[in-house]
């Protein structure tokens, strides 16, 4: 990169994880241009803020128009507002990547093809389809929506007989997925990400605990060198698979020592906050360089980290800087809501049992 030609990345969605790809771009002199909805988003702190609807084309092929190129922070940006942007800029992820993994039923369907193994499913469109799927795979299972559905939300599970007509009169209407419940010893996930150039950099894996629905904690490197492989295994074939350029997020369960994949997301992800302090390179600033066909850097770790969300309150910050070790991420929101995820703190220790020590503060924050 000469001085002159520093390039601009635009980015779709100006919430907490575009607010850290900025953060992340700055210093190696690229700067970010957000689109959001709303304009106090986060996005809109560290960077020009063009508001607008998702899916006004004409606005965000203007907002487009002088970017190097376009990325997106949330998974729902409409596919049709991304194919627009063609002979503007370039988008990575790209929008058949964006569009698998919108549908939870196509992302399945993926993972089945590509030999990964995931929960067994069924399509569900009537009633009738879920009495069948729930005698042909069993109870208890999980109804989901197949589209917009986000931590633990647009999901009803079902134990009973009875939680049947229940389920489909909180869902029924849309289209829906019933999925058998997966006996799991413990969530996993693994970020990487590939480079306009078709390199690979995968991070370790990291173990995930969740309350209501939403990641909690994270606990990074889940050192384990035989899930690790398997992990990589499987991301390797979807990136492949799509040619894909940018950082991709898979959760997977643990049953029974193996992986069953949950879902993926096409972009930066909760579980790989900890990398801004505890890995070479942040999952943020590999997305950036990936995206940009730049060297993808060193995924390696810095000690064993911790992550804890702030969920619907944040701490006081002379309060939570006092804690030994903690870096504090507070995304600025505007509003306080019940769900809503405020902020962060991560933890780096030398050792697992140093980790847990600075976690147990942590959470007293919260
Ligand atoms: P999701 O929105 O699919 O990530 O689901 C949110 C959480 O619900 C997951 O992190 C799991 O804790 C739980 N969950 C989702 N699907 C299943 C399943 N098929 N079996 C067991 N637990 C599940």
């Amino acid at each position: 990169m000469s001085g002159a030609a520093r390039p601009t990345v635009g980015i779709i969605g100006a919430g907490q994880l575009g607010r850290m790809l900025a953060l992340a771009a700055l210093p190696l002199g690229i700067r970010c241009r957000f689109y959001d909805r709303v304009a106090d988003a986060p996005g809109g702190h560290v960077g020009e803020l063009v508001v607008g609807e998702f899916d006004d084309l004409g606005r965000l092929r203007e907002f487009a128009r002088g970017v190097d190129v376009v990325t997106f922070d949330w998974e729902n940006v409409p596919v049709e507002s991304v194919r627009a942007l063609k002979g503007v800029a370039p988008v990575y992820p790209a929008a058949n990547a964006l569009e698998q993994s919108q549908d939870r039923l196509y992302e399945k369907a993926l993972f089945r093809d590509l030999g990964i193994p995931t929960a067994p499913y069924a399509p569900v469109d009537l009633a009738s389809d879920l009495e069948q799927a729930c005698a042909r795979l069993g109870r208890p299972g999980i109804l989901k929506t197949r589209r917009l559905g986000y931590d633990g939300k647009g999901q009803a599970r079902i134990r009973a007989a009875a939680d049947v007509a229940t389920a489909w009169g909180a869902l029924g209407g849309q289209p829906l997925v019933y999925e058998g419940f997966v006996r799991f010893e413990r969530e996993v996930s693994l970020v990487a990400a590939r480079s306009r150039r078709g390199e690979i950099a995968y991070y370790p894996l990291v173990e995930n605990a969740h309350e209501h629905g939403i990641l909690a904690i994270t606990r990074a490197p889940y050192a384990h060198a035989k899930l690790q492989r398997e992990a990589e295994r499987h991301m390797r074939a979807v990136l492949e698979h799509f040619r894909y350029v940018g950082v991709l997020t898979i959760e997977f369960f643990v049953e029974r020592g193996r992986l069953v994949a949950n879902e993926m997301a096409p972009r930066v992800h909760n579980s790989g906050h900890w990398t801004i302090e505890g890995a070479e390179t942040s999952q943020f600033e590999n997305h950036v360089r990936a995206i940009l066909g730049l060297p993808l850097g060193s995924t390696t770790t810095r000690g064993h980290a911790a992550m804890v969300n702030f969920v619907g309150r944040l701490p006081k910050p002379a309060r939570a800087l006092a804690a030994a070790g903690l870096h504090l991420h507070d995304y600025g929101k505007s509003e306080a809501r019940p769900g809503r995820k405020l902020g962060h703190a991560t933890l780096v220790a030398a050792t697992p049992a140093e980790r847990e020590r600075r976690l147990k503060a942590a959470l007293k924050l919260r």
